[in-house]
């Protein structure tokens, strides 16, 4: 069977936030950042937001860009409290790859679909979510292995996903 996977294609694919080339989002017009949390800014496991992370996001603030987490943690607190010192508002429980979280998102940011990025990495949740709402998606390798089954098996099918779209070159 020939599966049609392209709804699962990143714009871009990236070994890390810190990858981006955000100047050039700028010229494309991009203003607004739609940023997943775990395992694209910091690991799921830890609360640590380094000094590099720090003036990742201050350094974004001063290119202009307005920034929003979205996240499907289920735990709000911990999002709060990465919010709260980033000075990032947030979204939590957002049920990617569902568009409700999105188009909040955007409302908070006063920005179109076109205006924005959504920056993750789990390709069922962020890529698919932003392909599906019709917002330029940027894949990153995740952070740290899963040490939950349920995730590894997840990650497992999007690595899957990734060589059948010719896109495991960063494995
Ligand atoms: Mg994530």
């Amino acid at each position: 069977m020939d599966w049609n996977l392209e709804i699962f294609r990143p714009k871009e694919y990236l070994e890390s936030v810190y990858s981006i080339d955000f100047d050039r989002l700028k010229e494309k017009g991009i203003t607004a950042i739609i940023m997943d949390m775990d395992e694209t800014l910091l690991p799921r496991e830890m609360l640590d937001i380094t000094p590099v992370l720090f003036s990742f996001i201050q350094d974004l603030r001063e290119k202009g860009f307005n920034i929003c987490l979205v996240s499907n943690s289920m735990h709000p607190e911990r999002v709060d409290y990465v919010s709260k010192t980033l000075k990032l508002p947030s979204i939590t429980m957002a049920a990617k790859p569902f568009p409700f979280a999105f188009d909040k998102a955007l409302k908070l940011l006063n920005a179109k679909r076109k205006d924005a990025v959504i920056i993750g990495d789990q390709l069922f949740m962020d890529v698919l979510g932003g392909n599906l709402a019709g917002i330029y998606t940027i894949l990153v390798r995740p952070m740290t292995s899963e040490k939950f089954w349920l995730r590894q098996w997840m990650r497992r099918a999007e690595e899957f996903v990734l060589e059948k779209l010719g896109l495991d070159y960063l494995a």
